[in-house]
């Protein structure tokens, strides 16, 4: 199977990686579902959601914050390197559920956010958008319209950004192979992704140290971290 995924490799014109929590662990960022995955004694899973937020606002920015300043002091590791590099030999799409930006950060140019942005944030009623410039002193912070900012990222059980949603689909639909990397596969819909790709005869493959709930569906299964296995398979078009 691995020569197999050589030869398809070395052929590809073109390689959509589907990137999720655990690419940033090796960066020291914790995944949610990771034995690493609380904060405060509070389920990550639990507030990150809008009733999280309506109830508790100033609780969900301090988890936001305390992320945010994780991530800033955070770097891109060799796995996120090793695909920005990838950029050199062939046409590369990551489609990320991640909200950290280390791929960007990493040189990767081609990212497509689903699950937006930490370094971003949005009214809860008006279209403002935009970049967090500093630290906010006071916590919720307020729009110029009077109502509550929210950080820039999709809550369980919100619709994705539509069109980037749209695009992601269409390039899953349309690649050689795909690359699944760090991620549990278990947050819809996100985790349609790789169904696309099969559908269109795309050759599948998933790193990740741990089975996945679509490993059956994989043509190759590498158990390894991605540190380790991105390096590896960026050594294949050397
Ligand atoms: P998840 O926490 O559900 O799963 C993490 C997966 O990564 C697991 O399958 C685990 O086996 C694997 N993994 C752990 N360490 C790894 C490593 N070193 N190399 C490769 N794989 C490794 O993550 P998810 O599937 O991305 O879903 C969680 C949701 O949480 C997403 O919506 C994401 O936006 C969000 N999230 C993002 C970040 C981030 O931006 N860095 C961090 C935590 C959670």
């Amino acid at each position: 199977m691995f020569e197999l995924a050589i030869k398809k490799l070395k052929e590809a014109q073109k390689i959509v990686f589907v990137t999720g929590a655990g690419i940033s662990q090796e960066s020291g960022i914790p995944t949610f579902r990771g034995k690493d995955g609380l904060w405060r004694n509070y389920d990550a899973m639990k507030l990150a959601t809008i009733d999280a937020f309506y109830e508790n606002p100033k609780l969900v920015w301090e988890w936001y914050n305390e992320r945010r300043k994780n991530i800033f002091s955070a770097k891109p590791n060799l796995g996120h390197k090793a695909i920005a590099e990838l950029e050199n030999f062939v046409k590369v799409v990551i489609l990320t559920q991640n909200i950290d930006g280390l791929h960007q950060r990493a040189g990767s140019t081609k990212v497509l956010e689903l699950h937006g942005s930490i370094i971003e944030i949005k009214c809860t009623v008006c279209k403002f958008k935009n970049k967090i410039l500093t630290e906010f002193t006071n916590i919720p912070p307020l729009c110029k319209c009077g109502n509550i900012l929210r950080p820039n990222v999709v809550w369980f059980g919100e619709p994705l950004p539509q069109d980037t949603w749209q695009e992601a689909m269409i390039h899953s639909s349309n690649c050689d192979i795909m690359i699944i990397v760090g991620t549990s596969l278990v947050v819809s819909p996100a985790n349609t992704l790789p169904l696309y790709a099969k559908q269109n005869n795309a050759f599948l493959i998933e790193l990740n140290p741990e089975e996945t709930m679509m490993s059956s569906d994989m043509d190759l299964s590498v158990r390894s971290t991605s540190v380790i296995a991105l390096p590896q398979l960026l050594s294949i078009f050397k």
